[in-house]
């Protein structure tokens, strides 16, 4: 099954690809992820992107589509994957369908308010990348991953500042590749503002057709 996870920042991409990809044996490719580690390792492609990251900005579309397409060319992906933040601009729409034929684009819908309000709460394991909130999806001990021990952190982006941003691109630049999918019936609509129980089961039962 090959997938993409499409919605504004904070609807739960993340997690859900996480919950799915594990369902269904599939890797979960996340451009978002794959920036982090490059940044963590300090490698070029981290210092090209830091700042750019830092501001909620995109990374330019020539460096995420090579990203994507080394990626996607491992072994792992060659029976499906779920696409995690990517594509998010119709040219990256465009340079993927030259060389993948997807089954599926999960739209997850969600109010804006929601957004703000579950990105100023988000940590994030630095260890194994396990996605947390302080209200509404707290760790056991304060501070530390339930699956791995690893130190949680509050990442970078999540300031009201970028996030305000990372909305306001979402809505210029992601948010025309609903149409565009939709103008392909690929595209399967998801209410996400629920928790991710509720959510996952809204996707296994968009999926069911495919297995
Ligand atoms: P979120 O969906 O919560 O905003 P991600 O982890 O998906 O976060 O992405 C974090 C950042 O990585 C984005 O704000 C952007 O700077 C960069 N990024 C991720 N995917 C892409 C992409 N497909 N194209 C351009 N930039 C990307
Ligand atoms: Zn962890």
């Amino acid at each position: 099954m090959k997938l993409i996870f499409l919605g504004p920042p904070g609807a739960g991409k993340g997690t859900l690809a996480g919950l799915v990809s594990r369902g269904h044996g599939i890797p979960q490719i996340s451009t978002g992820d794959m920036f982090r580690e490059a940044i963590k390792n300090e490698t070029a492609l981290g210092k090209k992107v830091k700042e750019i990251l830092g501001r909620g900005d995109l990374v330019p579309d020539e460096l995420t589509v090579d990203l994507v397409k080394e990626r996607l060319s491992q072994a792992d992906a060659a029976k499906g994957y779920i696409l995690d933040g990517f594509p998010r601009t119709i040219p990256q729409a465009e340079e993927l369908q030259k060389f993948q034929d997807l089954d599926a684009v999960i739209n997850f819908a969600i109010d804006d308010d929601l957004v703000v309000k579950r990105l100023s709460g988000r940590e994030i394991c630095k260890n194994c990348g396990a996605i947390y909130h302080v209200t509404n999806m707290p760790s056991k001990t304060k501070g530390v991953c339930d699956k791995c021990g690893g130190p949680l952190y509050t990442r970078p982006d999540d300031s009201l500042e970028s996030i305000t941003n990372r909305l306001d691109v979402y809505r210029r630049q992601t948010e025309p590749l609903i149409d565009f999918y939709r103008r392909k019936e690929l595209l399967r609509d998801i209410d996400s503002s629920k928790s991710p129980e509720d959510t996952h089961r809204q996707i296994e039962k968009a999926l069911a057709s495919y297995r």
